[in-house]
C-alpha cells in the first residue's frame, strides 16, 4: 500500500489517493509453472477472481517446466504473492527473496497444492503453518484440528504420514473465527463444491489462527477429524492466507468454481495484501445446504 503523503496539495493529493485505491491498486504476483494439477487452467481463473474485485492487478511469473535456474521475480515489487506452484525448490537466492519479502511485511496466498511444495523449506513451511506430502511426518510438526469436546484446535503430535485424502465430495465447511476479517459477515456453515478434502496436514504450527474447519468423514476415507481448511499465520510482519480448498484438474473444477472458495480466496488474498477486507458479501454464497457454482 502507498502511504498517504500531505503536501502542499492538501486535499488534492487525498483525492488522488482514493481514486487510486478504487482503480485496482494491489499488486498481486501469481506464481507457477509446476504443479499436479492444471496450473495452466487454473492460473487464469485465479487472476480473472482477483481482477473482478477491481481490487487488484494481477501479473504472473512461471517457472519452466522442468528446473527452476533464473527463476528470480521481483517480489518486493508486490503486495502479495499467490502460489499456484507445486515443484520443484527455487534457487536459494530466490528463497531468500522470497523469505525477506514476507518477513518485512508481504503477503501470500497459498492455494491447494501449494502446501504440497518444498517439504525441505524451512521458512516456507513457518508461513504455510502446515503442509502435507513430500515425505512430510511427525518431523514436520503437530498435526492441527479442531477438538469438538473441547471446543477449541488442538495440537496433536502423534506420529504419522503429514498429508491425506479421502475421496473428492461436497462438504460443509464450518467458521471457527467467524470475526476474522476474512470471514465476517459469511454464513458461518457452508457447502462447498466437490473437492479434496486435505486432511493429516502437519507443520511447524506456530503463529496459525484456523479459520475454518471442516469434518474429513471416515466413510469418505477421510482422518474423522475436524481438519483446517483455511487458516492465517503471522509470519515476522508478514501475513498469510491458507486455503487448503481448490482440487482442479480443468477449468470446470466444482471446487474452484464454487463461490465459497471464490469469495474466501479474494477477500484472503486482500488480507493478505492489507490486514483489511472491504469486499461486500456476495448475494450468491453457499448455505449450509446448498453448494453455489459460477460457471
Ligand atoms: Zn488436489
Amino acid at each position: 500500500m502507498k502511504s498517504l503523503i500531505i503536501n502542499s496539495l492538501g486535499a488534492l493529493s487525498i483525492l488522488a489517493h482514493v481514486s487510486s485505491v478504487s482503480a485496482a491498486s494491489l499488486k498481486v504476483l501469481i506464481v507457477d509453472g509446476q504443479n499436479n494439477h492444471n496450473w495452466k487452467d487454473t492460473t487464469p481463473i485465479l487472476k480473472k477472481y482477483l481482477e473482478e474485485t477491481k481490487l487488484f492487478t494481477v501479473d504472473v511469473a512461471t517457472t519452466s517446466a522442468k528446473g527452476t535456474a533464473g527463476f528470480a521475480p521481483d517480489f518486493g515489487k508486490y503486495d502479495v504473492i499467490v502460489s499456484n506452484y507445486n515443484g520443484e525448490s527455487w534457487p536459494d537466492s530466490t528463497q531468500k527473496a522470497f523469505e525477506q519479502f514476507v518477513k518485512n511485511g508481504g503477503g501470500f496466498v497459498s492455494v491447494h497444492a501449494a502446501n504440497n511444495s518444498f517439504s525441505n523449506w524451512k521458512a516456507y513451511n513457518e508461513m504455510i503453518g502446515l503442509g502435507g506430502w513430500g515425505g512430510r511426518s511427525e518431523k514436520s510438526g503437530p498435526y492441527l484440528y479442531w477438538d469438538a469436546k473441547a471446543k477449541k484446535i488442538v495440537e496433536d503430535l502423534e506420529k504419522g504420514r503429514g498429508g491425506s485424502h479421502g475421496s473428492q465430495h461436497e462438504f460443509l465447511v464450518e467458521a471457527r473465527e467467524p470475526n476474522h476479517p476474512i470471514l465476517k459477515g459469511l454464513p458461518k456453515k457452508w457447502m462447498h463444491g466437490q473437492d479434496e478434502l486435505y486432511d493429516r496436514l502437519r507443520g511447524p504450527a506456530r503463529n496459525v489462527t484456523v479459520l475454518a474447519t471442516s469434518f474429513a468423514d471416515p466413510a469418505k476415507r477421510g482422518s474423522g477429524r475436524h481438519e483446517p481448511m483455511l487458516m492465517v499465520i503471522n509470519h515476522g510482519k508478514g501475513r498469510v492466507f491458507h486455503t487448503t480448498l481448490g482440487h482442479a484438474r480443468d477449468a470446470k473444477a466444482p471446487a474452484m468454481l464454487c463461490v465459497g472458495f471464490i469469495s474466501t480466496f479474494q477477500r484472503g488474498t486482500e488480507w493478505a495484501a492489507t490486514g483489511k477486507v472491504t469486499q461486500s458479501i456476495p448475494d450468491d454464497f453457499p448455505t449450509e445446504t446448498k453448494v453455489s457454482t459460477r460457471n
